[in-house]
């Protein structure tokens, strides 16, 4: 098959692209390099099952594929608080290019990459996909969270309108090898900063809890997702072990060293930063029978090989 996946060259989409040419696939990767590196596409590039596009996915595009997978938008808040209206654009404007593409092509299948964000500061604990979520419309998120709600509503609006194969998957925090190395997100600001002997920047007390997903667990998922029939989701995607932001610090310093400094950051930088987040899977677990492999434990080892090669 012929696969476009939009931010191929980014952290997940970059091993996304790889793991669908191991299984025979050519892939074309759209990219406009906002936030995706060309680094992390380098050893595809010499593939000739492998192609490029450099486009701006706000912008409508054409090219002939058999299925589409959905991932540009920058996804660290660092990255898409930089630039808040070109953060909805992308999501909208880049769901409406990539589910009118389907449908000039047919109705091919079309995985929209949604996120836990679309939660918000949940008031349900841990969050199933009938949860309709806590989003201020007005805060510092709203940007990526409320893009990426309305990108679902479109999702599910051309499902109903035009009948198209939608797949819509919630990704949850996920981390590994290809994180920007200012990315900002808080498994790669502490493992860089652990490595580069400066003290690990907890915000506030580090009670804030996260679940993490290794990426290979995360490329599963989607791709499983993809293959499925007749189920558009939305379905949780991530690792449902909870971590407070304290015991992933702690758990780095004992696997490189150095110094955790608590509010690390003033209160009103951190303005909408949700306190808890963890999935529920027990939806992806029966309808993709997919669950994640890969533990805390491991994916750091992995990850931190990965940063001590980058710096
Ligand atoms: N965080 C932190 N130190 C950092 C970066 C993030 O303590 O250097 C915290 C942040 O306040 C949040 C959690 O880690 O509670 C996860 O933040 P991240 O930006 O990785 O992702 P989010 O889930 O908020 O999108």
């Amino acid at each position: 098959m012929k696969i476009l996946v939009t931010g191929g060259a980014g952290f997940i989409g970059s091993h996304l692209c790889q793991f669908l040419l191991d299984q025979g696939n050519e892939v074309v990767c759209l990219d406009n390099f906002f936030s995706g590196q060309r680094r992390n596409i380098e050893p595809l590039l010499t593939n000739s099952s492998f192609s490029l596009m450099e486009h701006d996915i706000t912008k409508p595009f054409t090219v002939t594929v058999d299925q589409i997978y959905n991932l540009a938008c920058p996804a660290s808040p660092l990255y898409y608080q930089k630039n808040p209206v070109e953060t909805v654009r992308t999501s909208v404007l880049g769901a409406i290019n990539v589910l009118e593409l389907s449908k000039k092509l047919g109705g091919i299948k079309v995985l929209q990459t949604s996120t836990s964000e679309v939660y918000g500061d949940p008031d349900i604990h841990p969050q199933p996909e009938t949860y309709h979520g806590n989003v201020n419309p007005i805060g510092p998120r709203a940007c990526y969270d409320e893009g990426k709600r309305c990108a679902e509503t479109l999702f599910f609006d051309y499902w109903r309108e035009h009948h198209l194969p939608i797949k819509v998957v919630r990704i949850f925090n996920t981390y590994g090898p290809h994180m920007a190395l200012d990315d900002g997100r808080v498994v790669s600001n502490f493992i860089i900063q652990a490595l580069r002997g400066q003290p690990l920047t907890v915000h506030g007390d580090g009670s804030h809890t996260r679940s993490f997903c290794y990426v290979s667990d995360m490329v599963a998922a989607l791709y499983a997702m993809m293959e499925s029939s007749d189920f558009t989701g939305p379905v949780n995607l991530g690792n449902p072990a909870e971590f407070t932001m304290k015991e992933l610090a702690e758990k780095v310093v004992a696997k490189i060293g150095g110094q955790i400094v608590y509010n690390a950051t003033p209160q009103e930088d951190r303005e909408g930063d949700p306190r808890q987040r963890r999935p529920d899977i027990s939806l992806a677990k029966s309808k993709l029978n997919w669950e994640p492999k890969v533990d805390l434990e491991q994916g750091l080892d992995q990850t931190i090989e990965y940063f001590k090669n980058v710096l």
